[in-house]
């Protein structure tokens, strides 16, 4: 199976370019397919498509857009299957977490859709007599996306359809792990009818093809979701040019364990938090802040449940957590336990790979957890990336909150208790974009406005009518009779 590129609504080979092969993260020697690494001439040749459909998308109504939206979000609905199916098989996630992005996937996009008859602008009231002052929100023009393989479904379409809907015309760049998922994602607008050049999707590396749309100078936005590092690099050279970044970057997620919490749903929080998507998400739990008085009760009720947990091929029904996405992952990930051991922090469970002939051939890392964190150690502030959970004690409330916040992301926290003067405090003290109570860290609804604070974001926000605002630019306008 080999990936193709659509710009200006063809699926377009590229010719002689390098072709990266694509393996199943849990056996590798199943070749998924081969993707071709484009190069900045199929970025330029994309831009064009899209400038050049740009003004007949921008000429159709709020409306009219939505209903390709609409249209693209049944198409996601419908394949949920075989979709998901292909995640899995990319990225390794669990089926059942596949199909459930997709099926997240789409009712992002319907999210959007039912957007379109909102009130765009406002009528002000003017300072001369008969003037009709209102505003309108235009489209920027041709933007791009830039995506990370985490969530190849779930973030395209917090970014596509905000983009499309506010009128703009689109370049996509799934990452190079997971490029058939993103095939997928711009199969579904074409099958929507999306009219040819709206929606452009070139694959490759970071370093040529998304560079090229951060770079290029006709792009007038960037939507990128990835790491701290990159996102950085990227806020640099889009001010360069006048261009507007979006960033949703890494997270150090904490969830906070007050002694009054029910001891077996806070475990059973902490574990899924911690270990689903093999910790592989931005808003993963990878911090437990207990209070002293619980905490020798969390930690023996936590590992029971950790202990159990069957990692393996995403496929298999039994599966709790898929493998890592690719070696290099594991790399890090095993880094880190190595770290977190010369540091001095406690290894309570997991630490190494999983043994059997079934975890061979595949990225497989135990689900680890450590207790003894101390709040300056590496493990407890660098985001991992993996199924890695760190254990902190703190003596009180307040220590928590003081723990939780001394890190540099913002993204997610989370705190399980039943005092409600506790928990207006969280909400109110907690450093994060996203915060909620009695649930992990994870898991966000598809209609509010998703990101984070400090190091986690640039302070746009994703989801509903902010994620279209970051899309459009405001035009105020006064009319006025020619007799005035
Ligand atoms: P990454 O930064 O390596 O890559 C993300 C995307 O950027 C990829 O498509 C990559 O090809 C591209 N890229 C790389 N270098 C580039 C450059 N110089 N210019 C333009 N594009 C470039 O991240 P990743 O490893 O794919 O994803 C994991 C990271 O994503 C984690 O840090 C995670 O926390 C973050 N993430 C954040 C959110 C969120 O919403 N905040 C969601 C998911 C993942």
């Amino acid at each position: 199976m080999e990936c193709r590129n659509y710009i200006g609504g063809e699926w377009t080979d590229l010719g002689q370019v390098e072709m990266r092969e694509i393996r199943n993260p849990a056996n590798t020697d199943e070749i998924v397919g081969r993707c071709p690494m484009a190069q900045r001439e199929h970025v330029q040749q994309a831009v064009d498509a899209a400038a050049g459909a740009f003004p007949a998308w921008r000429a159709l109504t709020y409306q009219e857009r939505a209903k390709v939206i609409e249209r693209a979000s049944e198409v996601l609905e419908a394949k949920a299957e075989e979709i998901g199916r292909m995640l899995t098989r990319e990225e390794g996630k669990t089926f059942a977490e596949a199909r459930g992005e997709v099926t997240h996937g789409a009712d992002l996009l319907r999210s959007y859709a039912s957007l379109a008859r909102q009130a765009w602008g406002g009528v002000f009231s003017p300072a001369k007599p008969d003037t009709f002052l209102y505003t309108l929100r235009e489209p920027l023009g041709v933007v791009s996306t830039i995506s990370p393989w985490n969530y190849p479904i779930t973030i395209p379409c917090r970014k596509i359809p905000a983009a499309l809907l506010g009128g703009n015309t689109v370049i996509v760049k799934p990452s190079q792990l997971t490029p058939f998922t993103g095939w997928h994602m711009a199969k579904a607008f074409e099958e929507a009818g999306l009219p040819s050049g709206v929606l452009n999707m070139v694959t490759g590396s970071g370093a040529v093809v998304g560079d090229e749309m951060v770079r290029n100078p006709i792009i007038r936005a960037i939507s990128f979701t990835g790491s701290n590092e990159v996102g950085r690099e990227i806020a640099g050279v889009a001010a360069g040019h006048g261009a507007k970044a979006q960033l949703e970057l890494g997270g150090k997620n904490p969830l906070i364990i007050l002694k009054d919490a029910e001891l077996e749903r806070a475990t059973d929080l902490a574990m899924d938090g911690a270990m689903k998507g093999t910790g592989q998400k931005c808003t993963a739990t990878s911090r437990v802040i207990v209070e002293r008085e619980i905490a020798a009760d969390f930690v023996e009720m936590l590992l029971e449940k950790v202990k159990r947990i069957t990692a393996g091929d995403g496929m298999n029904p039994d599966t709790y957590m898929g493998p890592l996405v690719s070696e290099t992952q594991r790399q890090t990930v095993l880094e880190y336990i190595r770290i977190g051991k010369e540091e001095g922090a406690r290894l309570l469970c997991g630490g190494g790979i999983p043994s059997g002939a079934e975890y061979d051939k595949g990225w497989f890392v135990d689900a680890t957890v450590f207790d003894n964190v101390d709040p300056d150690m590496r493990i407890a502030r660098e985001e991992i990336f993996g199924p890695v959970l760190s254990v902190l004690v703190a003596d009180d409330f307040d220590e928590a909150i003081e723990i939780a916040n001394s890190v540099d992301y913002g993204l997610s926290a989370a705190i399980c208790t039943r005092d409600v003067e506790r928990i207006m405090d969280f909400v109110n003290r907690i450093e994060a974009g996203v915060v909620r109570v009695n649930h992990h860290t994870s898991s966000t609804d598809t209609h509010v406005p998703f990101g984070g604070v400090k190091g986690s974001s640039s302070g746009f926000r994703e989801h509903g009518i902010m994620a279209v605002e970051f899309f459009t630019q405001v035009k105020t306008v006064y009319i006025q009779p020619l007799s005035r």
